[in-house]
């Protein structure tokens, strides 16, 4: 192989820099090949079933398209890491707490590293949460029997540790390869300032009221593909816009149905095609400067289409291929939650029974199941916020986070990131509603009347998930 003189000096002068190289950086371990799994699983309810995503009781009346789970499992020596996302409009503590413990148990692996995620998805089941209980009960007391119906978080919970397993036992030797697209005329922030300087959200399209927007979006489309030889075993796409484009009493799984669709045909079918919901708490698909209509299938296909041209865009200028390092890390950070009086529980709870109704104005309404929920789920405790982080390489982070992250938080995140691209995934592990940034919170308005935590709590999980991006990147370079 070095048959020439100067092939043989040439191998020596490298041997002796690998040498150098080694004694420089005494953890020169060699990791063994980063390994991907990944598969899917349907979590559409198979009966009729209350339906998530407004403050009014709906039932479904059928499904357009499959809700699904999607799981990707990564391995590299001892660590395992989990991610899975489900079309639904959020997941409680509760239920991934449980969902995690069995995956672990399953697997073997740590729990501290799996991650359950959402997409939000407004044409999913309602499961859970104080109006859920609130119609039960006034159900249970108008009829004289009510059908046993389908236990969701246990059947949710079946299907979570399936789809782990599933893409647990594909593992394969996968490099790994990133690009970030760029979109701008799908998502628009939906905060606004207005002529007596208040701030609305969504304020209505052609309001002339409306003076500018109050806040940005976040234009990054972060794609990472994982492959197997020249297949690609499995993308992970990261956008922030909201999901509630197609309404209806049909489950379906909004625009990302489209995006994966696109993804299939272009990537091939073995590809397991996987959302990440960025941070948009402030942001959705709404353009104000027409009048057009914008809500049913035709529009979530036109967004889903949109943004795969923003994934193939971005894909033609993808960063080569780089040795993976996995890492990860995981931190509870205690974030203080609104306090309210006896008094105003009290008030909220006589409130209940208006909501859904035209009795009670929308904030109104917001703002009783709010205390209500933060009375039933804190008592005043601090939310105990589980932030993980996910290293793929030197390069390429993810950062997972609970709830409704307002995007400027998010952006803040992969701005101070040591990382060249950080994917910040919102609604993982828990949704405590909306987290809204301390400008937000004196402005006032819908997203701040619905938010659990108090002013700071956003800015305290920014400042954690860079901390811990910092530490991963620190580590990754000391191997
Ligand atoms: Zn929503």
């Amino acid at each position: 192989m070095f048959g020439s003189p100067r092939a043989r000096s040439l191998a020596a002068l490298a041997l002796l820099f690998l040498a150098a190289s080694a004694l420089a950086s005494p953890c020169w371990a060699i990791l063994p090949p980063l390994q991907v799994g990944a598969a899917v699983i349907d979590i559409t309810p198979p009966e009729p079933y209350r339906m998530s995503g407004y403050f009014y009781e709906r039932l479904s009346t059928g499904t357009h398209d499959p809700l699904y789970a999607r799981a990707l499992v990564l391995q590299q020596g001892e660590l395992t890491t989990v991610l899975i996302v489900c079309d639904l409009i959020g997941v409680s503590r509760e239920l991934t707490t449980e969902a995690r413990s069995q995956i672990a148990h399953k697997l073997s692996i740590d729990e501290q590293h799996i991650v359950i995620a959402a997409t939000h998805s407004h044409t999913g089941p309602l499961y859970g949460g104080v109006l859920l209980d609130w119609w039960k009960a006034k159900q249970a007391a108008a009829a004289e029997q009510v059908k046993p119906e389908l236990d969701y978080p246990k059947f949710l919970v079946e299907k979570l540790v399936q789809v782990a397993s599933d893409a647990a036992q594909k593992l394969e030797t996968t490099t790994i390869e990133y690009a970030t697209g760029h979109e701008t005329s799908i998502s628009f922030n939906r905060r606004f300032v207005m002529q007596d300087g208040s701030v609305r959200f969504n304020p209505g399209k052609l309001n002339p009221q409306i003076v500018r927007v109050a806040g940005p979006i976040d234009p990054d489309v972060g794609v990472v593909l994982f492959k197997t030889g020249d297949k690609v075993a499995a993308s992970l796409v990261n956008f922030a816009l909201h999901l509630d484009t197609v309404g209806g009493t049909e489950f379906s799984a909004d625009y990302p149905k489209y995006l994966h669709d696109a993804i299939a045909a272009k990537l091939g079918n073995q590809c397991t095609s996987i959302f990440g919901l960025g941070c948009c708490g402030d942001i959705n698909h709404i353009d104000v400067s027409h009048n057009r209509p914008q809500k049913g299938q035709e529009e979530a296909a036109r967004i889903g289409a949109q943004l795969a041209s923003a994934v193939t865009k971005g894909l033609e200028k993808t960063e080569t291929r780089m040795g993976a390092q996995l890492a990860a890390s995981m931190r509870v950070v205690e974030v203080p939650v609104q306090v309210y009086s006896e008094e105003q529980l009290a008030k909220a709870k006589s409130q209940l029974a208006l909501v859904g109704t035209k009795e009670l104005g929308f904030l109104e309404q917001v703002e009783a199941t709010k205390i209500v929920d933060l009375a039933a789920r804190y008592q005043g405790k601090p939310l105990p916020v589980r932030l993980n982080c996910i290293a793929l390489s030197r390069d390429v982070a993810i950062v997972c986070l609970p709830g409704e992250v307002f995007t400027e938080l998010g952006l803040a995140i992969k701005e101070k990131s040591p990382f060249k691209q950080t994917l910040v995934l919102e609604l993982c592990n828990d949704a405590p509603a909306y987290i809204p940034t301390k400008k937000a919170f004196v402005e006032g308005s819908y997203e701040v009347v619905n938010s659990r935590v108090a002013s700071g709590g956003g800015e305290l999980l920014v400042e954690s998930a860079v901390e811990m991006l910092l530490s991963l990147h620190q580590a990754a370079g000391a191997r």
